[in-house]
């Protein structure tokens, strides 16, 4: 099959946000993988169980990778553990990613689940550092290459460099 791309629901314009908003982009190229195929989208958050709107969580103690270790844990505002609930939507997202043969993904930016380079530092304060959500670590760990919606053009060179 040709090559898929993950893509995060909310930049898809489905209500699955925390918030029970989305970000829709309207970038040209969403509709250009669109008509060939390629997109299959998946909110990690909603796959792992939890409910929309929710409460909005960050990442303590490290980023996805450390969350992956153990070290770190997902944590709502409320003081809630939904660490279970995000490794269990992150592996959704990467048996999905296989089966549709995606070897990248665009996922939105900053998220606790889905951000590729920085996430929210867990005081939930508004302060971002380096760093990828749990579902973004999970997939890269498995080699697939995850982009964010700012970064499409570059998504597009490497999906037409892959055979
Ligand atoms: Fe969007 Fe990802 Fe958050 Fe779901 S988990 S709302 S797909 S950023």
């Amino acid at each position: 099959p040709v090559p898929g791309v993950l893509v995060s629901a909310c930049l898809l314009g489905e209500a699955v946000r925390y918030d029970g908003g989305h970000l829709l982009s309207t970038h040209p190229l969403f509709k250009h993988w669109q008509a060939e195929g390629r997109i299959v989208a998946v909110c990690p958050e909603v796959a792992g169980g939890l409910p929309i709107p929710r409460a909005p969580a960050e990442t303590r103690g490290g980023d996805g990778h450390a969350v992956w270790a153990g070290s770190a844990h997902v944590i709502t505002r409320d003081g809630e553990n939904v660490t279970d609930a995000f490794l269990a939507g992150a592996e959704h997202a990467l048996r999905l990613a296989r089966r549709r043969n995606c070897r990248m993904a665009v996922l939105a930016a900053k998220s606790p689940s889905c951000g590729n380079r920085e996430i929210y530092d867990g005081s939930f304060g508004g302060q971002l550092v380096a760093g990828q959500g749990t579902a973004a670590a999970h997939l890269e760990a498995a080699g697939i290459r995850v982009f964010n919606q700012y970064e499409l053009e570059a998504a597009d060179r490497y999906l037409r460099s892959l055979t």
